[in-house]
């Protein structure tokens, strides 16, 4: 290949005839040149020339601008080969160990939670990091591997000798504990963690696409199981990942076919202990494969823009519910679960159902809408616009699953929420855990000081009840007081507290 693509490159006379040709006719010149360096490299830079004329007409000089395509060819922010270079390279890899027999690894590194640090630190700090932390795997990654920045927070690592089990094993732990090493480079000490996804050639793929393909679902598969952790690829998340884009296919059905329902699962006021609201939560029941998890399908809901009909069937029947629920009990209230995906989309969708509870004659006080902190941290116009037409229908909001995120008490009094939500994590650690229990009373205190109710979630003991009553906190939910159920059985609950039956 080298050859033919030799005799495409001009002579330096031919490019310089080309040059004075153009400047002479178009006064501008632009192209490639290049040439050897001192250390005998061969460097191409991109060249363009200006004519400057003076007053008569004459040319008095030019002015010529170069800029070295190699750097180009690097990552802006880290210094390390770009996504480009990466490409080049692996495809050379995976044809000389498709020639030669010789393995390739491909290492796919990504940042965990790093764009939290860039939305809630900036994109300055955001960079400091990145750049931190390519220096870290360049630190560990030594010729002829190459490590790259392949995208936001993502880092590829490409090992073409001594592909074996051990040196990759060896290989991923160092990058993992490096990166895992506090970040002090800016104001703030961060504290990061990475996912690692490995795929080989030929073992798992037999193209850079698929290398990279299968890498990325490795690491998919890493950050699922908890992070800070490294995974190779097997064909079982292949086999995962082909049974996921059949369920983004079975959804759109199970929707038009009424496969969805609504459960729901009682929140119990602690100080009295009765029944005062519920979570309104999603269950799907796939004709062959019965019940689907929604941690399973809802992101898939969200990814295909399905989860928008899907919010307003949950809307449609919380409504339908409430009616009922209230002639039982007058204060019942539901909360349901809103996705960013919903919170993103512009008003139309948020007016038709705010005019369905109009119609309905519920006060919109008597919803909940639970959104996560991952929704504070990403707000712009829409979602702010949202929230403000579901606060000025009265409706109130709660932050689902606090603690998990990345949020500051800051976005807390931003948004003006009314409940926290404590998530499942911190309760399972009570009575025992001394951090989880320095943690909830701190969020309920915290709460309180802010005018917020508090809710814990995933109450299974009644250890954990008393504990978080001990605590002053609000409200509880969980299986101890009741599993999401289908709604009619709340009804009966709500009866026999109201002592009807
Ligand atoms: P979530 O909103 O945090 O809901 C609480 C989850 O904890 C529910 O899981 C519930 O069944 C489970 N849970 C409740 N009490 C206990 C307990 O004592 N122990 C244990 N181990 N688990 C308990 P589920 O129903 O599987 O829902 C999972 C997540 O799916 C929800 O988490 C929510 O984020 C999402 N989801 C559910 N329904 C909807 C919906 O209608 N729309 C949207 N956007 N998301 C939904
Ligand atoms: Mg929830
Ligand atoms: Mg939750």
């Amino acid at each position: 290949c080298c050859d033919s693509l030799l005799r495409l490159i001009k002579t330096p006379e031919e490019v310089f005839a080309d040059m004075r040709t153009s400047l002479e006719r178009h006064g501008f010149w632009r192209g490639e040149i290049s040439s050897r360096s001192k250390d005998g490299r061969v460097i191409s830079q991109a060249v363009a020339v200006s004519t400057v004329r003076d007053d008569d007409g004459e040319i008095s000089h030019f002015v010529t601008v170069m800029a070295g395509l190699d750097s180009l060819r690097d990552d802006f922010v880290t210094g390390l080969p770009s996504r480009q270079v990466l490409d080049d390279r692996l495809a050379q890899a995976v044809e000389l160990s498709r020639a030669g027999r010789k393995a390739v690894a491909l290492l796919i590194v990504g940042l965990d939670d790093f764009r939290d640090v860039n939305e809630t630190l900036g994109h300055r700090v955001g960079d400091v990091v990145l750049r931190e932390a390519g220096a870290r795997l360049r630190a560990i990654v030594t010729e002829p591997q190459t490590v790259a920045r392949i995208g936001g927070d993502e880092f590829a690592i490409i090992v073409t000798d001594a592909v074996d089990p051990a040196t990759i094993d060896a290989l991923a732990e160092e990058c993992l504990r490096a990166l895992s090493e506090p970040f002090e480079q800016t104001t703030k000490t961060l504290h990061l963690t990475a996912s690692i996804g490995i795929a080989m050639c030929p073992d798992d793929a037999d193209s850079p696409s698929q290398l990279l393909s299968h890498a990325n679902q490795a690491m998919r598969v890493a950050k699922g199981q908890g992070r800070n952790l490294a995974r190779y690829f097997t064909t079982a998340m292949q086999a995962e990942a082909l049974q996921r884009a059949s369920i983004a296919d079975d959804l759109r059905h199970a929707v038009a076919e009424g496969q969805l329902s609504v459960v729901m699962q009682p929140v119990i006021e602690l100080s009295t202990g009765r029944i005062t609201k519920v979570e309104a939560l999603l269950r799907w029941t796939h004709p062959e494969r019965g019940p689907i998890s929604p941690a399973m399908f809802i992101p898939v809901a969200e990814k295909s823009g399905l989860i928008k009909a899907i919010g307003d069937k949950v809307f449609a029947d919380v409504l339908e519910w409430l009616a009922r629920a209230r002639r039982i009990s007058p204060d019942m209230a539901v909360s349901f679960n809103m996705s960013p995906v919903e919170l993103h989309d512009e008003g139309a969708r948020h007016e038709d159902r705010l005019r369905l509870l109009a119609l309905s004659g519920i006060p919109g006080r008597a919803l909940i809408v639970e959104i996560t902190e991952g929704v504070l941290v990403e707000q712009n116009d829409i979602t702010r616009a949202n929230v403000a037409r579901y606060r000025a229908a009265g409706l109130q909001f709660a932050i689902d699953d606090f603690g998990t995120g990345y949020s500051s008490l800051s976005y807390l009094q931003q948004l003006d929420v009314d409940f926290v939500k404590i998530d499942r994590a911190f309760v399972s650690g009570l009575p025992d855990s001394a951090g989880d229990r320095a943690l909830c009373e701190a969020i309920v205190a915290m709460s309180h000081g802010l005018g917020l109710k508090v809710i814990a979630e995933g109450i299974e003991t009644d250890e954990q009840r008393a504990a978080l009553a001990a605590m002053r906190c609000d409200f509880a939910q969980g299986y101890l007081f009741g599993r999401p159920m289908p709604g009619d059985e709340v009804l009966t609950l709500l009866e026999e507290q109201s002592g009807r039956v």
